[in-house]
């Protein structure tokens, strides 16, 4: 059984010393430890006594071990990314406040002796059991596990779960259909279940969104910020100056300099950094509580288009800031854009910060177009007459991040339900599952949990939220369910696998094949053929062809928490 727990000494003490990343970390630990544990009571009530089994978790965070480089700790104090230190930072403090048993590796040498590799031996079978129910790594260390654990590795990696900020999509993570189709990155192809990939932003519902958490302000604070707003104060998004030198800023800077004073956060070691104009109040980098001191008085948070998807919106829109951002017309992705290139997802990022755009929205986030002068100081001029209140989305706070996670903890099990899948090898996997579940609803638009089916799988989450949807020709799974004001959930699409849901929709199928394609089930309507998926991996709420109709398994989301049903907890 799991407890709560009441401090977080012991854990700052698991973290260890020795790097600017590490000390980064547990500065932001002993921040938010108070908030941390605000939030633990009130889930512990929430959750009224059910019991939590208490987990061992190896925390092995490959990207800071020199092993593979260790690139950013000697970037912390020089305005390099902090996003993922800012994300592991709360996954530790999250797993640990709920009552978990942790060990936290950052060395090759340490994981080594966790996993119980003999010193001196590497690419061996392990020679005892692997001590640990979970293993939270990243990209670089689960290439640094396979490499130790020899076949273990195999036997072992439905236990791991992958922290990918920008997330893997299924057409990549499958081998052999990422080396067939041209999806094969230098990432992706690790045939794990998609949803053991864990992404700092709920990008594709085929991945689990983890996140990360911003400061919630109580009454007194939040009122204070509001008495206080300079509504002439703009801040910059972005500490490095590489983010000036984008196209076209003279224009808009021009205008922004009209209304506001300017203030940025970029690193510099002595001098002024030359792409920062003289007008800009740089205040250098500042630690993370000196930035916040900053957002609570400015208006206005300005993003020039890098860096993408960060976690400052998110303070900045707690803080009481609106976030104005411009829209990428053509989206960016990793078809032509060398950010995401070798990135494995094909997802089209609209704006810098499209979780911004899409799941917050006015009057907290304008996304215009910074080409368009007009449109640009019409969004200024109407931002510093609005009075805009904080706001922090509840999947940001401390308690939503640990409701989550405990969620996900208590009833994600890739070791069991993996083996409960049809065999990719198998020639018509779904054929073999229970007849229909599923019902026209009464407006006969889309499919509903059938009431009278007869005895209910068990699933997590439960089937009693499914509708199945069917796609327009030009929209993903992802897009489709979220027009009906619902979210894709990838584990029912083996629900709706079959021949019959065809039927049940009114769609003829002159003919119903079995293939292995990312965007099965789906109905190539001009010519009625029908194609069901072959291959349990590669179910996906991500991607679209205008020659297909997809089906579409959608299920209802708490407010504010995406990830999680009606009934989920
Ligand atoms: N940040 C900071 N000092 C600053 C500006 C930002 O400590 O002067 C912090 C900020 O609080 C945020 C983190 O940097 O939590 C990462 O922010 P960003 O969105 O820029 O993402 P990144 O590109 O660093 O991953």
């Amino acid at each position: 059984q799991a407890a709560f727990r009441r401090d977080l000494a012991r854990l700052l003490e698991l973290i260890g010393t020795g790097k600017e990343s590490l000390s980064f970390m547990k500065k932001r630990i002993r921040h938010l430890a108070q908030q941390w544990l605000r939030a633990a009571r009130r889930l512990e009530q929430k959750l009224a006594g059910r019991h939590r089994d208490q987990k061992h978790i190896l925390i092995h965070i490959g990207f800071l071990t020199e092993e593979s480089g260790d690139v950013f700790s000697p970037r912390v104090l020089k305005g390099g990314p902090l996003g993922e230190m800012v994300q592991w930072a709360d996954i530790l403090a999250a797993l640990f406040v709920l009552g978990h048993s942790l060990r936290v590796t950052v060395s090759l040498k340490e994981l080594q002796s966790h996993l119980g590799v003999p010193p001196g031996r590497g690419n061996c079978p392990l020679t005892s059991p692997l001590p640990f129910d979970l293993i939270y790594t990243d990209y670089h260390g689960l290439q640094q596990m396979k490499q130790h654990m020899g076949l273990s590795f195999k036997k072992y990696r439905c236990r791991v779960r992958v922290i990918d900020t920008f997330g893997t999509e299924p057409a990549y993570n499958h081998e052999e259909y990422a080396t067939l189709r041209g999806y094969r990155t230098n990432w992706g192809y690790w045939n794990l279940q998609p949803a053991q990939f864990m992404t700092m932003f709920p990008h594709t519902p085929d991945n689990s969104f983890m996140g990360f958490v911003s400061e919630e302000l109580n009454q007194t604070e939040r009122q204070l910020i509001k008495a206080s707003k300079v509504s002439s104060m703009a801040v910059v998004y972005g500490k490095e100056a590489s983010i000036w030198k984008v196209q076209g800023k003279e224009k808009f800077l021009a205008i922004l300099n009209k209304y506001m004073e300017i203030h940025g956060t970029v690193y510099y070691e002595t001098q002024r950094p030359p792409e920062v104009p003289a007008f800009v109040k740089n205040h250098g980098l500042l630690p993370q509580h000196e930035f916040q001191q900053l957002l609570r008085k400015a208006k206005l948070f300005i993003g020039f288009g890098f860096p993408y998807e960060g976690p400052a919106p998110l303070e900045a829109i707690a803080n009481g800031c609106v976030f104005l951002q411009a829209r990428f017309n053509p989206p960016h992705s990793s078809l032509n854009h060398e950010f995401f290139r070798g990135k494995p997802t094909s997802r089209e990022v609209s704006s810098q910060h499209p979780y911004a755009e899409d799941f917050i929205g006015k009057p907290h986030v304008w996304t215009v177009d910074y080409n368009n002068s007009e449109v640009f100081e019409a969004a200024i001029k109407t931002i510093m007459r609005t009075q805009v209140d904080p706001y922090l989305p509840y999947e940001y706070t401390c308690e939503g991040m640990l409701e989550r996670i405990h969620a996900y903890i208590q009833h994600q099990d890739f070791c069991t339900t993996s083996s409960l899948l049809p065999s990719p090898k198998t020639k018509s996997p779904a054929m073999q599952s229970p007849p229909s579940l599923l019902a026209l609803s009464p407006n006969a638009t889309h499919l509903v949990w059938s009431p009278s089916a007869g005895r209910v799988p068990q699933a997590w989450p439960p089937v009693a939220s499914l509708q199945v949807w069917v796609s327009e020709p030009q929209h993903t799974c992802t897009e489709t369910c979220r027009r009906h004001g619902l979210v894709c959930e990838p584990t029912f699409f083996r629900f709706l696998n079959k021949e019959e849901v065809f039927l049940q929709l009114s769609i003829a199928c002159d003919s119903t094949e079995y293939e292995m394609n990312h965007l099965y089930p789906a109905v190539a309507e001009n010519v009625h053929e029908c194609y069901l998926q072959k291959e349990p991996l590669l179910f996906s709420c991500a991607g679209y062809n205008t020659k297909y109709r997809r089906l579409c398994p959608c299920r209802d989301f708490r407010h504010g928490q995406v990830a999680l049903c009606r009934d989920c907890l």
